[in-house]
């Protein structure tokens, strides 16, 4: 069989990161819903101290590792795709890399077609995003939440706010049992997951249901629709909170730091103006720079900026109205 063809683009569509982290048997754990880490499995890891350096994005597919031996070897890119990643493994070239990929999955065929010639799986892993275009309905609501718990206190959130979003410590049994859960509502105001966020230490921070896609609806959105036509755009539930709280009802959350086509058009749809107002940390930066490029030919959007090494949630009701409301002062 000729295998000299190499379709990148089907490789790419078809093996996840995972699939091929699977292949040298490594495991990463998850952190989040888009995201997995763990040790560094490349050869060109050197450092002995960092042992959760390795990150991937399991919704869109890139990893990246920020110990600087790696980098170095790598030029100073911080990770790459699927064929990177292989190449880095086998310290081979990207074309080597897609060649083996494919015969790995079953993608190697002389006609270079698209379609899977093997017995191998070729099919993403299941990702609840991709499990269609809409979150079911929920069937029940969850019951004796208490939206005074002094974890919210805690976090500058009033009882106003709490009851509003109908947030608090949820006392009875269950994956959900003793954590913030947040009611999540499509667009059209349906109930259809629940968040869970821990009220102490407890790992994982953030529980949401197995099958929620998150990638599919834009928190707070139902609510915002009915304040005008200018989104803020923030990242989490309690950067969502406070800006509401601090008289500025238009606002949805992202619940993470990347935005998704579903995302966009809903952004597109509802609202004419955005402000995107997300964490100044590193990983912020580089995720406004993204979602900034992704909503500007669709949206006028204007991008600001939390002081250094802040959140919007930490920051004073003042504040939050000098930055979301143009001409505030
Ligand atoms: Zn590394």
């Amino acid at each position: 069989m000729t295998r000299n063809w190499v379709d990148f683009r089907t490789v790419k569509a078809n093996v996840s990161i995972e699939m091929a982290l699977a292949q040298y048997g490594v495991m990463l754990h998850r952190v989040n819903r888009c995201h997995i880490r763990g040790r560094c499995p490349l050869p060109t890891h050197a450092s002995k101290n960092s042992g959760q350096s390795f990150i991937v994005n399991t919704q869109k597919n890139p990893w990246t590792c920020h110990s600087s031996s790696c980098v170095a070897a790598r030029g100073g890119r911080l990770g790459g795709n699927v064929h990177d990643f292989v190449a880095s493994m086998e310290n081979c070239s990207i074309r080597a890399a897609a060649l083996r990929l494919q015969d790995w999955f079953g993608m190697n065929s002389s006609l270079g077609s698209s379609g899977a010639a093997g017995h191998a799986p070729t099919e993403p892993p299941a990702d609840p995003s991709r499990n269609g275009d809409s979150n079911r309905p929920l069937p029940f609501t969850l019951t004796g939440i208490d939206s005074r718990h002094p974890y919210l206190a805690e976090r500058g959130v009033s009882p106003e706010t709490a009851q509003h979003f109908g947030i608090g410590l949820f006392p009875g049994k269950g994956s959900m049992a003793g954590r913030i859960v947040v009611p999540i509502h499509n667009e059209d105001g349906i109930l259809v997951a629940y968040a869970g966020r821990a009220s102490n230490q407890t790992e994982p921070k953030y529980r949401f249901p197995t099958r929620f896609g998150k990638s599919l609806v834009l928190f707070n959105l139902c609510r915002a629709v009915h304040h005008g036509k200018r989104v803020v755009i923030v990242e989490g539930f309690f950067d969502c909170f406070k800006v509401h709280q601090a008289g500025v009802p238009c606002v949805v959350a992202l619940m993470g730091c990347s935005l998704s086509r579903r995302q966009t058009d809903l952004l597109e749809q509802h609202f004419s103006k955005a402000v995107l107002l997300l964490d100044n940390d590193k990983a912020g930066h580089a995720a406004s720079a993204t979602i900034a490029a992704q909503l500007v030919p669709k949206l006028p959007t204007r991008l600001v900026r939390v002081p250094e090494g802040s959140q919007p949630d930490q920051l004073s009701e003042d504040q939050i109205r000098c930055l979301c409301i143009p001409g505030y002062f």
